[in-house]
C-alpha cells in the first residue's frame, strides 16, 4: 500500500477545529478554591434555597446521578451528605479570563463559545492530528499546571466547529477526541441524536416525526430533506455542520457567486440584455472553478426599465461548473422570466449560483452521489479560458455577447458554438 504522505493525512483528516469544554466548570472552580470540597459531592446553586436546582455538579456528585437540573431537594435524597454552594459569577468570569490566556498563549482563540468553551482554528501544520493532539494536551495540561489542577477540560478536535463541540463531549472528564472527515460518521454512530449541539427536545420530536431515530438515519439524509424538516436554511447548515463543513464557509461561498449588473441605457432592450446575463453566468462559472466548487443550481432575477416589475425563477441540475451548460439553464431562466416581466426593457440583471458544493469532496460525504454534468470538450475550452484569463486579466477572453458591451474588452466567443483554441489568437 502506498504510504499516506502528510498533506494527504491533512486533505483526509481535515481537521479545522479545536473545541475545548470545561468539565464541571462552576463545580471545578468551587473545589479547586476550597480544598474542602475536593473529591466530595457537591453542587452549585444559583440562591441559597431549598426550593431550585443544581446549576452544576462535581464529578463526584455526577456519579450519584445527581446533574445539573437536579433540585436540591432530589440531591439531598440521593446524598444527604451534598455539599451546596452558592453560585459566584464574578469568580467564574474571572478563572473564565485566565483560561482565554492560557489557551491563547498555545493557540488562537477563534470564538468564546461560553463562560467555559472555546473555539480554535486549526492552520497548517496543526491540522496534522498528531498535532493537533498535542495542542489538545499541552492546553489541557497548561489550565491545570497554572490556572489550578481540578480545572479539567474535555477536548474536541474535527473538521466543523459543531463537530468539534459534539467531540469535547464525547469522553469527560479529561477527555481528547478526534473525529476525522475520513472516519465520519464513525464515532458519531455511537451517539443519541440529541447528543448533537442543535438538536434538543422539541427537534428531537420533529426528527422522530419524521422517522429518524437515529444519528446514522440523520446522517444519511440528503440536505433538502433537512431543510424541510428544519423548516428553513437552518437544516441544510445542520446538515454541512454535520458533514464537516462550517455553514459559515457555505454563506460566503453562497454569497460570493453571484453577480448583479445595472445596465446602461442601451443595453436595456431585453435581447441585449440577455447577452449581460449570459456574461454574468459566465463569471460566475469561472469563479466556481477558480475557487474549486461546482454549483447544482442558477437563480436568475431581472427588473424592468419602468415601475417595479420584476421577474426571477431558478432552475435546479446536475452539479457542475460548466459554463455553457449554465449559460444554457439561464437561457430557460430568462425566456421564463422574459414572459412574465412584459417589459421590453431590462435595468437590472442578477445572476446567483445555488446548491453550491466543493468540488473535490468525496460524493458520498453528502449522502447522497451528486450527478456531475460537465463535458468533457467544455471543460478543456474552459481550463483554457480560464488560464489566458490569469495570464492576461480578468475579462482577456470571455464567453459573452458579440453586441458592445461597455467596459468590455478582448476575444468574444458566441454561445451556441465551442471555438477552437487558435480563434482566440485572431
Ligand atoms: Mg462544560
Amino acid at each position: 500500500m502506498p504510504a499516506v504522505s502528510p498533506e494527504d493525512d491533512i486533505n483526509l483528516s481535515n481537521l479545522n477545529w479545536l473545541y475545548l469544554d470545561m468539565n464541571s466548570y462552576f463545580a471545578s472552580v468551587e473545589q479547586q478554591d476550597d480544598v474542602r470540597l475536593r473529591n466530595r459531592p457537591m453542587i452549585v446553586v444559583p440562591v441559597k434555597s431549598d426550593y431550585t436546582s443544581a446549576i452544576a455538579a462535581s464529578y463526584e456528585a455526577k456519579a450519584l446521578g445527581i446533574k445539573t437540573g437536579t433540585s436540591v431537594k432530589e440531591a439531598r435524597a440521593l446524598c444527604p451528605a451534598i455539599q451546596i454552594r452558592e453560585a459566584r459569577p464574578d469568580r467564574y468570569v474571572q478563572v473564565h479570563n485566565r483560561i482565554l490566556e492560557e489557551v491563547d498563549r498555545t493557540l488562537p482563540i477563534e470564538k468564546v463559545c461560553s463562560i467555559d468553551e472555546v473555539a480554535c482554528r486549526l492552520t497548517m501544520g496543526q491540522r496534522h492530528e498528531a498535532a493537533a493532539r498535542a495542542l489538545g494536551y499541552r492546553i489541557q495540561q497548561n489550565i491545570m499546571a497554572n490556572i489550578g489542577e481540578c480545572l479539567r477540560s474535555s477536548i474536541g478536535i474535527a473538521p466543523s466547529r459543531m463537530l468539534a463541540k459534539t467531540a469535547a463531549d464525547i469522553v469527560k472528564p479529561l477527555g481528547l477526541t478526534v473525529l476525522r472527515q475520513d472516519d465520519l460518521p464513525g464515532k458519531l454512530l455511537d451517539l443519541k441524536l440529541n447528543d448533537l449541539p442543535g438538536v434538543g427536545a422539541s427537534m428531537n420530536l420533529r426528527l422522530n416525526k419524521a422517522g429518524v431515530f437515529t444519528v446514522a438515519e440523520l446522517y444519511a439524509l440528503p440536505a433538502p430533506r433537512l431543510r424541510q424538516i428544519w423548516g428553513g436554511i437552518g437544516g441544510d447548515n445542520f446538515w454541512y455542520s454535520l458533514h464537516g463543513i462550517d455553514p459559515a464557509e457555505v454563506d460566503t461561498i453562497r454569497g460570493s457567486i453571484s453577480h448583479s449588473h445595472v445596465l446602461a441605457s442601451d443595453l436595456r432592450p431585453i435581447e441585449a440584455a440577455r447577452g449581460v446575463a449570459r456574461r454574468l453566468v459566465a463569471k460566475c462559472g469561472s469563479r466556481l472553478r477558480r475557487m474549486g466548487y461546482k454549483c447544482g443550481g442558477l437563480h436568475l432575477s431581472i427588473r424592468a426599465d419602468r415601475g417595479d416589475g420584476r421577474a426571477q425563477a431558478e432552475a435546479h441540475f446536475d452539479v457542475t461548473a460548466d459554463s455553457f451548460r449554465m449559460i444554457e439553464v439561464m437561457d430557460g431562466l430568462w425566456r421564463h422570466c422574459a414572459a412574465k416581466l412584459n417589459s421590453p426593457r431590462v435595468k437590472k440583471v442578477s445572476i446567483t449560483c445555488t446548491r453550491v458544493i466543493p468540488a473535490d469532496l468525496p460524493p458520498d460525504l453528502f449522502g447522497w452521489t451528486p450527478e456531475v454534468a460537465e463535458d468533457a470538450r467544455h471543460m478543456r475550452v474552459l481550463k483554457a479560458l480560464d488560464g489566458l484569463n490569469q495570464r492576461y486579466g480578468k475579462d482577456a477572453v470571455t464567453i459573452g455577447p458579440r453586441t458592445k458591451v461597455h467596459g468590455f474588452v478582448g476575444a468574444k466567443v458566441a454561445f451556441n458554438r465551442i471555438p477552437e483554441n487558435a480563434e482566440f489568437w485572431e
